[in-house]
């Protein structure tokens, strides 16, 4: 089991109208990125905790690429499994 988080950047911390973009395009970019990762993992399963959570974060980066992390997961088989 995947579980999938986004972690966005605040808007209201924008310092100018430039900031804000550069704040809405990472943001949109890390919703695309946990969507496109859901795609390509979000049905792997482990074959010996099928029903544990592992979870994975994307983070949105301004001016830069979303960054993911892996918060939680059940065993290192599994670890391997996702990070090919
Ligand atoms: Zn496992």
């Amino acid at each position: 089991m995947m579980r999938f988080e986004v972690k966005l950047l605040k808007p209201e911390s924008a310092t100018s109208d430039e900031d804000l973009k550069a704040i809405e395009e990472a943001n949109a970019d890390a919703k695309k990125g946990m969507y496109h990762l859901k795609y390509l993992i979000g049905n792997i399963r482990c074959r010996k905790h099928p029903s544990s959570p592992n979870k994975i974060r994307i983070t949105a980066v301004k001016n830069g690429k979303p960054k993911p992390s892996i918060v939680s997961y059940c065993c290192a088989d599994f670890l391997s499994m996702i990070k090919t």
